[in-house]
């Protein structure tokens, strides 16, 4: 099974992400947390990346095409995949769906989590302060200026992917503002259907 989560910064699609992957044994594809572990580590597509980033602008759409496009051909993602934070674009969208046609896969759902702008603030200030009480360290775009130019990519550049999986008939929309767990609930109500349909 391959899943996209789509939804604005501090939707929740990492959070969701993660229950689900465990729960069904499909694979995380973060492009947002390989990019940090690119930064960290210094590599050359980090030190590309890492301003950007920290301005809470989007990476070019061929680095991260090129990420996605060497993860999924590894093993463990034969088993399905949900990809969080990909694609983020138009022309990421179609080099997705050109990479899965070559490889006979197909996307099984596209879920929307919909969240209330006003409610993405504290949500991301939220989770910087979950961060620093587990000794963790604050993400460099999780203050509230990189947050205005997130939401700002996520409108120009995301939102219009809605319309785009909605036409191609994949898109499932929910809410996303009822609490984590309902929120799982909704996704696997979904999952359950497309796996029987
Ligand atoms: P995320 O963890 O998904 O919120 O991503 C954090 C940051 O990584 C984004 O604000 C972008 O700068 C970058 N990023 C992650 N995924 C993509 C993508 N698919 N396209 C472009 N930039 C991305």
């Amino acid at each position: 099974m391959n899943l996209i989560l789509l939804g604005a910064p501090g939707a929740g699609k990492g959070t969701q992400a993660r229950e689900i992957s465990a729960r069904r044994g499909l694979v995380q594809l973060s492009t947002g947390e390989m990019l940090r572990a690119a930064v960290k580590a210094g590599t050359p597509v980090g030190l590309k990346a890492k301003d950007v980033m920290a301005r809470g602008g989007l990476v070019s759409d061929a680095i991260v095409i090129g990420i996605i496009e060497d993860r999924i051909a590894e093993p463990d993602c034969a088993k399905g995949f949900i990809l969080d934070g990909f694609p983020r674009t138009l022309q990421q969208a179609a080099a997705l769906d050109a990479l899965l046609g070559a490889k006979g896969k197909r996307l099984d759902a596209v879920i929307e989590l919909k969240i209330d702008d006003s409610a993405l603030l504290a949500r991301v200030e939220n989770r910087a302060r979950e961060a620093l009480a587990a000794g963790g360290t604050v993400r460099a775009d999780d203050n509230a200026e990189a947050l205005r130019t997130r939401l700002l990519a996520y409108y120009r550049e995301t939102a219009p992917l809605i319309g785009y999986y909605f036409a191609k008939g994949n898109l499932r929309s929910i809410d996303g503002m009822a609490d984590i767990a309902a929120v799982t609930r909704s996704i696997e109500a979904i999952l359950a259907g497309s796996a029987a349909g």
